[in-house]
């Protein structure tokens, strides 16, 4: 699982929308992917990332440091970090654990897994 799904998943437990959004990864087994640098790309996503959250997710992993807001989109070695962390950094096996309703998602091989119970749809 790569930081940037990560940081679009929020708990979807019926009910569950207090400190629903990001969910705390625990264990995690980290792997290094190379992918194709796209500043287009990244540039794009600098609006839709919730910065907050990947700067604190990052951070609980060990991964790259960011900057505490955004840095410039036009420098580059800005944009290289971020596609480091977004696109490069994956989440192997561990869990992801909502900090409002405790419920556990699995990751094996790199999936998470978001099923629930049909009582918490
Ligand atoms: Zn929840």
């Amino acid at each position: 699982m790569r930081l940037i799904t990560h940081n679009m998943l929020q708990c979807p437990v019926k009910g569950c929308s207090k400190d629903n959004f990001p969910l705390r990864i625990e264990d995690a087994e980290i792997e290094n992917a190379d992918a194709d640098f796209n500043p287009q790309f990244l540039k794009r996503m600098l609006d839709r990332i919730a910065w907050g959250a990947l700067v604190q997710t990052s951070f609980s992993l060990g991964v790259a440091k960011l900057p505490e807001s955004p840095g410039d989109p036009n420098d580059d070695e800005f944009l290289q970090t971020l596609h480091h962390v977004l696109l490069e950094t994956r989440v192997k096996e561990g869990r992801m654990v909502c900090n409002g309703c405790g419920h556990v998602y699995p990751i094996r091989e790199g999936i998470p897994n978001m099923l629930l119970q049909e009582n918490e749809v």
